[in-house]
């Protein structure tokens, strides 16, 4: 869980699976000046990744998503304090932890979150915040 901060920028929640990583990482790297208007909270290895290629942007790193992190970004919706979650899915491939994902997914219904499982919504996401 990310410790408390006096960062008061709405949170945006960061996730891949192991494909969609590299296209989460150029995803984020194009929308660079829109992402450091929030504060970036990703699963572990996610986070790693967006981290070594984009050192400017802040990403507090959860754990790995198979040990707990998708759940800890639930937790983080769960007390209100994720503004959208960017979820890049590899549909092509099954996932031991697809219980957790599936609970992380019901969570963003349930509290009516801004929700991105690919890269074409993500892009309306981060659009109709700046446009808001
Ligand atoms: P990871 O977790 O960023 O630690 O790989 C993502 C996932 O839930 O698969």
């Amino acid at each position: 869980m990310p410790p408390e901060s006096a960062d008061t920028r709405p949170i945006v929640a960061l996730v891949a699976h192991d494909e969609k990583k590299a296209d989460l990482v150029a995803f984020c790297s194009g929308h660079r000046a829109a992402l450091s208007r929030y504060r970036l909270v990703a699963t572990g290895t996610t986070g790693g990744r967006i981290a070594e290629a984009l050192p400017e942007l802040e990403v507090t790193r959860l754990k790995s998503g198979p040990l707990g992190g998708d759940q800890q970004i639930g937790a983080l919706i769960a007390e209100e304090k994720v503004a959208a979650l960017i979820f890049f899915v590899d549909a092509m491939t099954p996932h031991p932890h697809d219980v957790d994902v599936k609970a992380l997914m019901r969570l963003a219904i349930l509290y009516d979150i801004p929700f991105a499982l690919n890269r074409a919504t993500a892009e309306l996401v981060l659009e109709a915040d700046a446009a808001a």
